[in-house]
């Protein structure tokens, strides 16, 4: 059984001790694939770091977060341009909108969100969307911006079955995390109605600590719980979750 988070950021954890203990617990629940998205122009070096010590277990991409589209988005976004074609990555992200923070920045939350599908566009690369109380401005982007190259990852999905509706006929996969544990979300009854061909699996740690360790920091070998679930939710067993999200994960990144 092989199991695949496809968003974490593991990579926080620096002390090779300790990531190499986090990863043999990953390993030993069947947790080979990670992939690890950058955040900022500072994280750039820890993502690679990481992927560089687990090369058949870790894969990088980049991408500027929306949080981090602030005052100084176009430097942080030319940091992240000029590293890309320096180093083997997977994906652009994460990228999109983020709402629920702080709205002072959308404009230059969009356009930078947009300039990253071009890039994913010429690079013939997936994206991974962080999207936060802004549905409807992501969605926008994507209807526009939609064509035969444009795919990926709806990073951490929280929304309605009609939005999950959306991001499926759009071509993406939907990313489910330790919130489908937690009991008053709703997302259980989501999950519940859509054919596992559409998703991914991921961790989003150290954030968003699936049921039994809610309140403790999240590490990717908890993904197991997160895999338990959508197969408690399906009836099906963990080993079919298991492949049939680690095969989408493969579709969507090629690797
Ligand atoms: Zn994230």
């Amino acid at each position: 059984m092989i199991l695949t988070d496809t968003h974490t950021h593991q990579y926080y954890e620096t002390d090779p001790v300790k990531r190499e203990t986090l990863m043999q617990r990953c390993l030993a629940s069947g947790i080979e694939r990670l992939f690890l998205p950058n955040v900022d122009s500072s994280s750039i070096e820890l993502v690679m770091s990481q992927a560089k010590t687990f090369p058949d277990n870790c894969f990088a991409m980049l991408g500027l977060h929306p949080c981090d589209v602030k005052a100084s988005w176009q430097d942080e976004l030319s940091a992240i341009g000029r590293a890309i074609p320096q180093h083997k990555i997977y994906a652009i992200g994460e990228i999109g909108i983020d709402l629920y923070w702080d709205k002072t920045f959308l404009k230059e939350q969009m356009e930078a969100f947009k300039m990253q599908i071009a890039w994913a566009k010429k690079l013939k690369l997936p994206i991974v969307i962080h999207c936060r109380d802004a549905f409807d401005e992501v969605y926008a982007v994507l209807q526009q911006e939609q064509d035969e190259d444009l795919r990926g990852i709806f990073h951490c999905f929280t929304g309605t079955l009609e939005q999950a509706q959306k991001v499926i006929a759009l071509g993406f996969y939907l990313g489910i995390g330790g919130v489908v544990t937690y009991k008053n979300a709703g997302l259980d009854k989501i999950v519940q109605q859509i054919d596992i061909k559409h998703l991914v699996l991921e961790t989003d740690s150290p954030y968003l600590t699936p049921v039994p360790h809610r309140g403790k920091p999240n590490e990717s070998s908890y993904l197991i719980y997160v895999a338990q679930k959508v197969a408690d939710l399906h009836q099906i067993s963990l080993e079919t979750v298991a492949a049939t999200t680690t095969e989408n994960s493969k579709i969507v990144f090629g690797v």
